[in-house]
């Protein structure tokens, strides 16, 4: 059992990153967790992701006193909790960045982008935004739940890339340069594969890494790809990793059992959730969460069309259908006793057991599904006593 010293270096990354935030002589460009971030970095832009705040008002369990305040602007409580939190931390004038990273408050954007490759809320949530800081906006209209991808949705996602040029030229001051995005986008191929490799060492039994420990350490990934600084962290941590996996050390103490978590974290009982099934010998070692910023396509000789098919192709975009697919293939892979399907209250759009999937794979696999309520961020969707009896249940019955 061991922990992971890479955590030292992953903390330095993102304190300097949010500090960053403050330096008023960058331009920051705003931009949805699975948006073209590459793309925005060629522009020399300093990206910021609202809904990576919104995390950290989850982590830090403030959303609870923001949440009511954008609800009497008119956001019901019942949508995405990240964007009521974020829009009542705003109002508050409030948010954790100011104690822990010295910033006056969120960055003040020259440019808010958006793809609905995710869900459509992103689209209000920075609307929202642009209004208040009078900046422009520009977005995606992704083509939704892909079965097969066909030709012309990656054209039509392309020709949407391209005409956004214009915008990010004026905001920027800065001409396209495709070189410069291709470099970027070669960067974030190289962290997103190192990525991708770190989360893999979950295959081998003990796990050196867990589901738990991977939410936090895909801080770069989501919020530095593109930068150096994201490629050398994933070299580092992959390589703690595989030593550990070298020496046979696992994660937990005794793992005797394990587990797929599918959907989004509690952001707000992290820490509870992982001693929960630590106590119990239960390694949670695969999610489809973690792996939304592994993009297998990103190709830099074709820049706009590899970038289009990466976030087009995302897990939370695609089909029934392909999503079982991919579900059936990490049991396969990780050797999976039992998938918890986390019903995430406030975001359906990453919530899969509410269309029979649970008892389908179940039927396929022949693999124990378990589904637990509860929110990405809103803890008054969460019962901390209902949900620990059915884990408990859950991994007793598997032993
Ligand atoms: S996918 Fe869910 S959690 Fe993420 S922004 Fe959309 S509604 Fe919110």
């Amino acid at each position: 059992m061991h922990k992971i010293e890479s955590a030292k270096l992953l903390k330095e990354v993102m304190t300097n990153y949010f500090v960053g935030m403050g330096d008023e002589s960058k331009k920051i460009a705003w931009c949805t967790s699975v948006g073209p971030a590459e793309l925005l970095r060629s522009f020399g832009f300093e990206v910021y992701f609202p809904e990576n705040h919104g995390a950290l008002l989850g982590t830090t369990r403030t959303s609870g006193d923001y949440i009511p305040v954008a609800s009497k602007l008119g956001y019901s409580s019942d949508i995405c909790s990240y964007l009521t939190s974020d829009i009542g931390s705003y109002l508050s004038k409030d948010t954790p960045m100011m104690k822990h990273y010295g910033l006056k408050g969120v960055p003040k954007p020259s440019v808010l982008v958006y793809n609905t490759n995710q869900c459509r809320e992103v689209q209000d949530w920075l609307m929202f935004f642009a209004k208040e800081f009078n900046a422009p906006i520009v977005g995606v209209q992704s083509p939704r739940h892909l079965d097969e991808v066909k030709k012309e949705d990656i054209e039509n996602v392309t020709a949407q890339f391209k005409s956004m040029l214009p915008v990010f030229e004026k905001a920027s001051g800065i001409k396209f340069d495709i070189d410069k995005f291709r470099e970027t986008l070669k960067l974030s191929k190289e962290a997103t594969f190192l990525w991708k490799r770190s989360l893999e060492t979950a295959k081998n039994i003990p796990a050196p890494i867990s589901f738990f420990d991977s939410t936090i350490h895909m801080g770069p990934i989501v919020v530095l790809r593109g930068t150096e600084i994201a490629k050398h962290y994933y070299e580092v941590l992959l390589n703690e990793l595989e030593g550990h996996v070298k020496q046979s050390s696992g994660i937990i103490e005794n793992e005797k059992t394990r587990i797929y978590w599918e959907g989004m974290p509690i952001w707000g009982k992290l820490r509870y959730m992982s001693e929960l099934f630590a106590k119990h010998n239960a390694a949670v070692v695969a999610s489809t969460y973690c792996n939304s910023w592994i993009f297998d396509d990103f190709d830099e000789n074709k820049p706009f069309e590899s970038t289009a098919l990466a976030y087009s192709t995302i897990f939370i975009n695609r089909s029934e259908k392909v999503k079982q697919k991919v579900m059936e293939n990490l049991i396969n892979e990780y050797k999976i006793n039992g998938v918890v399907f986390h019903d995430s209250k406030t975001c359906f759009n990453n919530s899969n057991s509410r269309f029979g999937m649970p008892q389908r794979l179940k039927e396929k696999t022949g693999v124990e599904t378990l589904v637990i309520e509860g929110d990405l961020c809103d803890l008054r969707f969460f019962s901390e006593a209902q949900t620990t009896t059915k884990i408990e249940a859950f991994i007793e019955q598997m032993n």
